[in-house]
This record gives structure tokens, C-alpha cells and sequence, in this order.
């Protein structure tokens, strides 16, 4: 018996890297995939060309009518949403010299309030159908030091108290919130525009501060997010599971 037979599951930015690695995960085991994207509407159509019983619906997470839109569109698509994850998010490097209110208040919109429009859009069916939610941390929020990511750890930090947070708030509907804090991941969002050379690079370095010497790939996050949203995780809520080759430059002194 597949995992996640017939559920609903919204999984926000599908069209690329995580999102779109978790979507594929999901769907190999029954669920059918509302694939949010923003910008990118033919990687999206791709994949639901790919999915069967998927569907495709533009969203800008950062704007609460455009994600209330799309939620109620895919009620009259696809019915009452069983499980959601919380992957769209931006990374937007600088440092405090190169300080902007519109890029923090960008990152701040997409990567925080996106999470809290879309899981307040959702909180009905979720408590409907005793759903699941998972949000996408990083493990920058829980201390690692890349230089230039002040401002996205601030907004992943966030995340995992909201996921504790929620965890509580639903825990009469029964619905279990968890997150995933991912390492360095081959993605867009790590590699986009960047030469071979500079690549190999950043892989290299990236490499040499984890464990087990390894950059990590979408569908490493995808079986981690596999086995929050199955039962196999059924006593787990509230928590903020790290999966990053066990990163050694870490900030959180002695926790
Ligand atoms: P990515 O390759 O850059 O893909 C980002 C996805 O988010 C795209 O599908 C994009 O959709 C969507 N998106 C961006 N802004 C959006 C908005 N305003 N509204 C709706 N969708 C939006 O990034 P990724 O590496 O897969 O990262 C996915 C998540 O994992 C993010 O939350 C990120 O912070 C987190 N994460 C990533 C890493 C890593 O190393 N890659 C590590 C830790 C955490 P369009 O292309 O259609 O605009």
C-alpha cells in the first residue's frame, strides 16, 4: 500500500529544486500534488504533466489574496487539502553594509509571512482532515555560519518556532507540524548562475564543512519530508528534524 494513497497534498514553490523533488516523492506514493509555483509556470507544467491527478496553481506566497485565491481554487479542483509544506523561500545574501528595507522586508514577505498566509488559508481543511504540516527551516536558522545569511536565518529561526508554535495551536485538531532543517543543498537557490568552476567551488567547500564530506541533493530533503508526512513519524510533532551531513561550522556555541 502506498504511503500517502490519495491525499491532497500542497506543497508551495513545486516548480524547482526541494519543492519539486518532495512533489515527485509524494506522488510516487499515491498522493496527488497541487503544485504551486510563482514565477516559473512552465517547470511547473512540466511536472504535472509528469504527476498524475496534479494540478498547477500560480501563487506569490508573500501576497495573503493571491495565496486565499489559490486555496480556493484547489478546493474546486481537488478537494479538501490533507497535507501541506511550507517550501517556497527565497535566499537574499548581503551584509549590514550593503543594508536595504526592501530586500529585508522581501525576505521577511516570502519566507515567513508566505508560511503563516498559507497555513492560515489552510488551517480549516487541515483540521477537517487531521492533516500534517511541514515547513522548510534551514539549518541556518539553528546556528550555521555562512557569511551574508544574517537576514534568512532570522526568517528560518522563525520557522521553527512557528512549527513548535502551531504544533501547539492544532494539537486539538490533531494535526502534527514538524520541519526540516536542511544543510547545503544542490538547488537553483545554491547554484543558480553560477560557472561550472564556481560551482565545483562552492560543492567543495560547502563539502568540507559537514561529517561526511557531502553536499546534499533535493531528494535527500524529499525522504525526510516522506517520512514526516507518513506514519512511520506518527509520535513526532513539534519538532525541527536536521538533515545537513552533520555541518561543523555551527554557531550555537556549546548548545
Ligand atoms: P529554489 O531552487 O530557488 O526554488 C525556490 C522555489 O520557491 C521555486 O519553486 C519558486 O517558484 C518558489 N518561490 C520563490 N518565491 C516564491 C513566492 N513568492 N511565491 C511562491 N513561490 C515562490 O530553492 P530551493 O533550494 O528548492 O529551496 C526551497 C526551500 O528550502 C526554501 O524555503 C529554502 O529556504 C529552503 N532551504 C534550501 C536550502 C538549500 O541549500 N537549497 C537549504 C536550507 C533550506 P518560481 O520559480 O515559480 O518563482
Amino acid at each position: 500500500m502506498a504511503k500517502l494513497e490519495n491525499k491532497i497534498v500542497l506543497i508551495t514553490g513545486s516548480s524547482r529544486g526541494l519543492g519539486n523533488a518532495i512533489a515527485r516523492k509524494f506522488s510516487a506514493e499515491g498522493a496527488r500534488i497541487a503544485i504551486n509555483y510563482n514565477r516559473d509556470r512552465e517547470s511547473a507544467e512540466k511536472l504535472r504533466n509528469e504527476l498524475p491527478g496534479s494540478e498547477i496553481f500560480q501563487a506569490d506566497v508573500s501576497d495573503h489574496a493571491s495565496v486565499a485565491r489559490m486555496v480556493k481554487d484547489i478546493h474546486s479542483k481537488m478537494g479538501t487539502i490533507d497535507i501541506l509544506v511550507n517550501n517556497a523561500g527565497i535566499l537574499s545574501t548581503f551584509s549590514w553594509d550593503e543594508f536595504d528595507d526592501d530586500r529585508v522586508r522581501k525576505i521577511f514577505d516570502i519566507n515567513l509571512m508566505g508560511p503563516i498566509y498559507t497555513v492560515k488559508e489552510c488551517m480549516d481543511d487541515l483540521k477537517k482532515s487531521h492533516g500534517i504540516i511541514i515547513n522548510m527551516a534551514s539549518n541556518a536558522g539553528v546556528g550555521t555560519a555562512a557569511r551574508g545569511t544574517t537576514f534568512y536565518s532570522i526568517t528560518k529561526a522563525a520557522i521553527a518556532m512557528l512549527t513548535k508554535r502551531l504544533a501547539f495551536d492544532l494539537m486539538d485538531w490533531h494535526v502534527r507540524v514538524n520541519a526540516i532543517a536542511p544543510g547545503w543543498i544542490e538547488s537553483d537557490m545554491t547554484l543558480g548562475g553560477k560557472s561550472q568552476e564556481d560551482a565545483e567551488k562552492l560543492r567543495q567547500s560547502f563539502r568540507s564543512k559537514t561529517e561526511l564530506n557531502m553536499t546534499g541533493k533535493p531528494e535527500n530533503i524529499a525522504d525526510a519530508a516522506l517520512f514526516l508526512a507518513s506514519r512511520e513519524s506518527e509520535y513526532m510533532d513539534g519538532q525541527v528534524l536536521v538533515v545537513d551531513g552533520g555541518r561543523i561550522d555551527n554557531l550555537t556555541h556549546g548548545l
